[in-house]
C-alpha cells in the first residue's frame, strides 16, 4: 500500500480510515473497469447518488425531527453521539458526531483543515469543494468572505463559528428552521434541509409554495 500524502502532518491522533478505503476503492474501481464489468460512468453515478441523495437525507431527517420535537433537539445538542447512535447513525466516519446549532446571531460552519473528515452516516460523502485546500484554509481565515462566495451573506453582528473536524470528532450544523414552515410535516421539512445547510455554508430556504 502506498503512503498517503495527506498524512504528512504532525497530528498524531488524526487517523485516516477514509484514505485507506479510498485507495482500496480506487484499486477495485480500476479493476472492474478494466475487466469490463462496470463502466466508469456507472461508478460516477453511484458516487453522485451517494453524495447528493442517500447521505444527506439521513442528516435532514435528524434536523427535521429536531425542529419538530424540542425534547429531542435538547438531547441531540447535549449528547449528539448517544442520540445519533440510538437512531442507527454511527460507524465508519461517524464514531463521534457533534451537532451545533445555528441561531439568529450565530452561524456555525464545518470544515476539516487537515484533510476531509466528515460525518458520513449523516451526510454521505463530502462534496469536492470540502476537500479542496482552498476551502479548508480560507474558511478558517476569512469565513465571512468564503460564506459570501457561497451566497450566504451575513450581517456583521452574526458570529461565525468554524468547527474543525477530525477523526475524534465530526460536526454537523443544525440550521435555523425558516419561518413559513409552521404547517409542514416532519417528512416535508426533511425534504427542504440541504447538505450545504448542514455543513453551514447555506441557510435552509422556504419552498416557493409556502412563501
Ligand atoms: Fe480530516
Amino acid at each position: 500500500m502506498t503512503t498517503n500524502k495527506q498524512h504528512h502532518h504532525s497530528h498524531d491522533h488524526h487517523h485516516h480510515p477514509e484514505s485507506q478505503w479510498s485507495a482500496k476503492a480506487k484499486a477495485i474501481e480500476s479493476l472492474l473497469i478494466e475487466k469490463g464489468i462496470v463502466s466508469s460512468d456507472a461508478i460516477s453515478s453511484v458516487v453522485q447518488r451517494y453524495e447528493t441523495n442517500i447521505g444527506p437525507m439521513h442528516g435532514a431527517k435528524v434536523i427535521a425531527k429536531a425542529w419538530k420535537d424540542p425534547d429531542f433537539k435538547k438531547r441531540l445538542l447535549e449528547d449528539s453521539e448517544t442520540v445519533l447512535r440510538e437512531l442507527g447513525y454511527f460507524g465508519l466516519q461517524g464514531e463521534h458526531i457533534k451537532v451545533v446549532e445555528n441561531t439568529e446571531t450565530v452561524q456555525n460552519v464545518v470544515c476539516c483543515t487537515l484533510c476531509s473528515c466528515y460525518p458520513w452516516p449523516l451526510l454521505g460523502l463530502p462534496p469536492a469543494w470540502y476537500k479542496e485546500p482552498a476551502y479548508r484554509s480560507r474558511i478558517v481565515k476569512e469565513p465571512r468572505k468564503v460564506l459570501k462566495e457561497f451566497g450566504l451573506e451575513l450581517s456583521d453582528s452574526t458570529e461565525i463559528r468554524v468547527w474543525d473536524s477530525s477523526a475524534e470528532i465530526r460536526y454537523i450544523v443544525l440550521p435555523q428552521r425558516p419561518s413559513g414552515t409552521e404547517n409542514m410535516t416532519e417528512e416535508e421539512l426533511a425534504e427542504i434541509v440541504t447538505r450545504d445547510s448542514m455543513i453551514g455554508v447555506a441557510k435552509v430556504e422556504v419552498p416557493m409554495a409556502n412563501v
